[in-house]
């Protein structure tokens, strides 16, 4: 352990209280994608307290970026934290369960948000041992898609040269971390598709053009794009999560709505998908002689963590937790994260900070990011930004 590396855990001890109960606090008060006004706030404060330089509030909505440095010139690194709560009614019962009906932090953001915080705080007592400056991005509306793409627009990746996220993770020990270079999470398109058919009596369908039928051998054929038409070696998913039509026994119907989700792990491949789901409904329609509007909606890019920077997040890994707690990942996930617009820009990578086995599945109402998992987060965050 190097002595910067002892003197960082020192003082992640000596803040963890801190941290601790504004983790606690966001939990207790969480916002929706949008409306972190209060979250955004919290968070200028302390950036403020502990002389953060260049603060900007209402970055893209209700983002906050500061930054800290020996010299504030130069590329910079950045660090990110999600800060957006889900819409789901918490149920776990803790003592600091969510103030808000029907909000929770269920994906953790309220872990992430506090020790980037805590990053902050520490790096703030060592400013003057940063080869280079550190920017401190607290991103809104990562769960409704776009709060990243907002930052983005107004312009906080200028001067930043690499850019780095972590994200709590159930199936992984406290005091571990899981890292992975090249495609590590999804991309997440979705898709409505209105099949327009002629209604009529069930009983007499030859007089009628049938939209259920025709959805239903949509919902094969679009099966055929991963099974047929994708080499086996990348992994796509079609998914047909709604299928709306009908209203009685005894009439057919004259439209049926499907929706759905596309994923990827290949952006090039991505591209390609919408074009053969369109030749699709469009010739399966056209042979039930049936219409259709499909709108394709483009969601997250694929999380693609660059080789170099995974490297470095691995040797401060393995300097703050030890090596044998630095775990490479053998496969990506199909889930998402709007992180990805970010490194489609600049070289970065996401990396998965352990939460506890015995914590609950990410997006459920008993879902908690454990304090445990906080000085493991801080210290390995203030360690990427020394030498
Ligand atoms: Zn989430
Ligand atoms: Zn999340």
């Amino acid at each position: 352990m190097s002595p910067q590396t002892a003197e960082i855990l020192a003082a992640t001890q000596r803040i963890l209280p801190e941290i601790v109960g504004v983790r606690r606090h966001l939990h207790r008060n969480p916002e929706l994608s949008g409306s972190e006004r209060e979250t955004a706030a919290l968070v200028a404060n302390h950036l403020t307290a502990w002389g953060l330089e260049k603060i900007q509030v209402g970055v893209g909505g209700h983002g906050v970026t500061g930054i800290l440095g020996n010299s504030l010139d130069g590329p910079m690194l950045a660090l990110r934290a999600d800060m957006d709560a889900l819409p789901i009614q918490e149920t776990g019962g803790l003592p600091y369960q969510s103030c808000k009906a029907g909000v929770m932090h269920a994906c953790g953001h309220d872990g992430h948000t506090a020790t980037l915080l805590g990053a902050a705080h520490v790096l703030s007592e060592m400013r003057e041992f940063l080869p280079r400056p550190i920017k401190f991005l607290f991103q809104p509306a990562e769960e409704t898609i776009g709060g990243a793409e907002g930052m983005i627009a107004a312009g906080v990746l200028e001067n930043v040269e690499s850019i780095v996220a972590l994200h709590g993770w159930p199936n992984l020990e406290i005091g571990q971390i899981g890292i992975r270079s090249g495609p590590m999470m999804a991309s997440a398109d979705t898709f409505d598709l209105t099949v327009r058919g002629s209604g009529g009596h069930a009983a007499y369908p030859h007089t009628t053009v049938d939209p259920i039928v025709t959805a239903s051998h949509i919902v094969q054929a679009l099966q055929t794009i991963s099974s047929r038409e994708i080499s086996p070696l990348d992994s796509v998913v079609v998914t047909v999560t709604q299928f709306h039509a009908g209203t009685a026994y005894n009439v057919i119907p004259g439209t049926a709505e499907l929706k759905g989700t596309v994923r990827g792990l290949n952006n090039t491949v991505r591209d390609e998908i919408q074009a053969r789901m369109e030749r699709i409904v469009a010739g399966v329609c056209a042979a039930f002689r049936a219409d259709y509007t499909l709108t394709y909606e483009r969601g997250t890019p694929v999380v693609v963590n660059d080789a170099t920077v995974i490297t470095r997040i691995e040797a401060a890994g393995a300097d703050v937790l030890g090596a044998e707690n630095v775990t490479y990942l053998e496969t990506p996930t199909m889930g998402a994260e709007d992180f990805a617009f970010y490194l489609e820009k600049i070289p970065g990578a996401m990396f998965r900070l352990g939460v506890g086995t015995e914590v609950t599945a990410l997006h459920t109402p008993t879902y908690n990011f454990s304090d445990g998992a906080l000085p493991h987060g801080i210290a390995l965050l203030a360690r990427l930004a020394l030498p």
